[in-house]
């Protein structure tokens, strides 16, 4: 399936755009001091795009939900006094009205909001004839279809200077990232909507201020197109997200870091190596968890034999198993002779496996 969207490349006036594109500032205005002074290290640093979070949606109740409308002033003072461009998160109607009344530059859509049809229409319905930058995050489930959905809605209302923003996906097993990269979604979606800048929010993806460098490298060395970055001038005493953010002089310190590598010599190709290998890993790693878990189902068979007295080759089974996966492999054009080498080898490790289920308990 392709796309339909109209797109005009990002613009804010005055401001030449370069690779990588940089947004960064506190995950919440806390207090216009606090925006204002983190504000200023950030331009003194160079940085030319500032973030605040002014409506924070939260994952419990309780937590601090942003400062709401009383920040957009503080937002307008960081344009006056810094010359900076200033972007804040809306989530609805109400949110974009108030947001274009201080005279915010560029707005973006959460991943909460992605996931929801309803409430991305109705953001999109309100910027009908608004002509700012609108970067949507990806939904906090792997969908692309829904992230493509949500560009389309904002985009049909009118809006073309659209961008979008990889921020990691939820998963229910904990690991070392808040949100998971799963760097082939970003992918796909640049292999089929090619001229649509992707901005990379590491903080988010890592949850982990430690992390930052090594993901925005990752997303420099895939060529994307820009980083959004969490900085608060004292990270620790944050309202939100304390452990992702960075000083203004350690976010200097990493940009100045970064390599940034041509993609190809010529004429670009959107499609690196690089980017295939991490497709590779990416799947390597699921392969290796759905291994896991068929190990987990085959000791679970393995206790079962061994309670009812059952011996742990059943022939008939196996060949079953067999029969079964050749003929998926041809239907899914995979060579069935390979698909038989490695099933044998599967085999064999759970028969191992329940044997010394069974031997445990003599
Ligand atoms: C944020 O940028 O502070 C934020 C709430 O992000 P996300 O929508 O990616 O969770
Ligand atoms: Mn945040």
């Amino acid at each position: 399936m392709g796309h339909s969207l109209d797109l005009q490349p990002i613009t804010l006036p005055g401001l030449d755009l370069k690779r990588p594109i940089l947004i960064a500032g506190p995950c919440s205005a806390e207090t216009e001091e606090q925006t204002l002074e983190t504000a200023k290290q950030l331009a003194a640093n160079g940085v030319k795009i500032f973030r605040a979070g002014i409506w924070k949606p939260r994952t419990r109740p309780g937590a601090f939900e942003g400062v709401g409308t009383v920040g957009l002033p503080w937002l307008k003072k960081v344009k006056e006094e810094t010359g900076m461009f200033v972007c804040v998160e809306v989530a609805t109607a109400v949110h974009v009205y108030e947001a274009l009344k201080f005279g915010v530059d560029m707005l973006w859509i959460g991943a909460r909001t992605t996931a929801n049809p309803f409430a991305v229409q109705e953001v999109a319905d309100a910027l009908a004839g608004v002509d700012i930058p609108v970067l949507v995050k990806n939904p906090v489930n792997p969908d692309l279809e829904l992230w493509i959905g949500a560009l389309e809605r904002v985009n049909q209302a009118g809006v073309k200077k659209l961008g979008a923003i990889h921020r990691g996906f939820s998963t229910y097993n904990k690991t070392q990232f808040r949100n998971n990269p799963e760097w082939p979604i970003p992918i796909e979606l640049r292999r089929r909507v090619p001229n649509l800048p992707i901005i990379t929010d590491p903080s988010h993806i890592t949850g982990n201020s430690a992390l930052i460098y090594d993901i925005s490298q990752e997303a420099m060395d895939l060529n994307f197109d820009g980083l959004l970055i969490e900085s608060h001038r004292c990270p620790e005493k944050a309202w939100s997200d304390a452990k992702q953010q960075v000083t203004p002089n350690e976010l200097k310190d990493i940009m100045d870091k970064i390599v940034l590598r041509e993609a190809q010599i010529g004429d670009k190709p959107r499609v690196t190596l690089d980017e295939l290998r991490k497709e590779i890993d990416s799947i390597d790693s699921q392969l290796l968890e759905l291994l896991k878990a068929r190990m987990g189902v085959s000791e679970k068979i393995g206790e079962y034999k061994h309670k009812n007295n059952i011996t742990i080759l059943q022939t008939r089974r196996y060949d079953e198993v067999m029969n079964k996966r050749k003929e998926q492999a041809e239907k899914v054009g995979l060579n069935p002779e390979f698909v038989l080498k490695v099933y044998e080898h599967i085999h064999e490790e759970s028969v191992q496996c329940q044997n010394a289920i069974m031997n445990k308990e003599k």
